[in-house]
């Protein structure tokens, strides 16, 4: 009798045991539910309202900030609020990629705006009447060309920032760096000539030394770089592009003697549509993408740029590339 007695308790406290596991159990269960079913919240808040989804998110971070501090050996609240954390970061970084793309809009129609207004500018006058005199109507042709070419070079540059954003897969081999180096200065010292510039090329490598890039991506690097020497510098200066090798990288510098960055320009100057004299650099042509484009290649390639420069004396880029 007795021990059916004492049977019959230890059913009944293990009954109570496990009613008590499984109360506990199920207000955990019905917690997480409750977290997650807000964290779904979002889906029903309009998509642009950021602010909205933010606060839903503080919310629920909150909420499972004070669950996870209370059940300090608890996973489960700890994974609920790397995910919150997560989706917050997420959140986040896509409204400051909206921020930039509607900057870098904006900035675009600007940068078209000038062009064509010149253009138009031009054209009207001629209708106007200028066409008919021989004094100032060849002027205002040429100045919706220049206006005109400035458009394309805009263009030409927006296509490049556009496929480089958009992963374009570069089509990497090991290339002779000298060789291509060759032909970029050689095409651009007919440029440098028309303003007594002294363009050189020396080499610290064999001719032989191939480093594995994409060729037209760095050709595209090399053009930008001599292209703004060449702009940058005051007739009669010189120019000199230089290749050494260290390590297992060959390194690329283009020297100059011209105007020069003034120092609190320099972290900027990689920056889309940033120019350090703006008048300046629109009057001597520039869509002002080339560095940024220069940079988001060298990028692509695990190569970083870095500039050194004194106003009024010169300026030198240098960066490296993989042998
Ligand atoms: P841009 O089309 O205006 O040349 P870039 O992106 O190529 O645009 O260059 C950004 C700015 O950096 C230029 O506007 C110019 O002020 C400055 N810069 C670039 N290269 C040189 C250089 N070699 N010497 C002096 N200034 C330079």
């Amino acid at each position: 009798m007795e021990l059916t007695l004492v049977i019959l308790y230890i059913f009944v406290f293990i009954a109570l045991l496990l009613g008590v596991v499984l109360y506990f159990y199920l207000r955990k269960r019905k917690k997480i539910n409750y977290l997650l079913k807000k964290i779904n919240n979002l889906y029903n808040i309009n998509e642009d309202d950021y602010q909205g989804k933010m606060k839903l998110l503080e919310e629920v971070r909150n909420e499972v900030l004070k669950l996870s501090e209370k059940n300090k050996n608890d996973t489960t609240y700890k994974n609920i609020l790397y995910l919150t954390e997560n989706i917050i970061k997420e959140l986040q970084f896509a409204k400051r990629f909206k921020i930039n793309r509607n900057e870098f809009l904006g900035n675009v129609a600007h940068e078209l705006r000038t062009p064509i207004f010149a253009i138009q500018l031009s054209l009207e006058t001629l209708l106007g009447g200028a066409i008919n005199d021989s004094s100032v109507n060849v002027n205002f042709l040429n100045k919706a060309l220049k206006h005109t070419k400035r458009l394309i070079e805009l263009s030409d540059d927006l296509v490049t920032i556009s496929r480089l954003e958009t992963e374009m897969k570069l089509s990497k081999r090991y290339i002779k760096i000298n060789e291509l180096i060759s032909e970029v200065v050689n095409s651009l010292s007919i440029v440098a000539q028309k303003k007594s510039l002294n363009l050189d090329f020396v080499s610290e490598i064999k001719d032989s030394l191939q480093v594995f890039c994409d060729a037209e991506a760095i050709k595209q690097v090399m053009v930008n770089l001599i292209d703004n020497a060449i702009k940058y510098t005051n007739e009669g200066g010189k120019i000199i592009v230089k290749t050494t090798k260290e390590g297992n990288n060959v390194f690329v510098t283009i020297s100059d003697t011209g105007v020069g960055i003034p120092e609190e320009s320099l972290p900027r100057i990689f920056e889309r549509f940033y120019r350090v004299d703006k008048d300046r650099s629109r009057e001597i042509g520039g869509s002002g993408l080339g560095l940024s484009i220069v940079k988001h290649i060298l990028e692509l390639h695990d190569s970083k740029i870095s500039v050194e420069s004194k106003l009024g004396e010169g300026t030198t880029f240098r960066f490296n590339l993989p042998v």
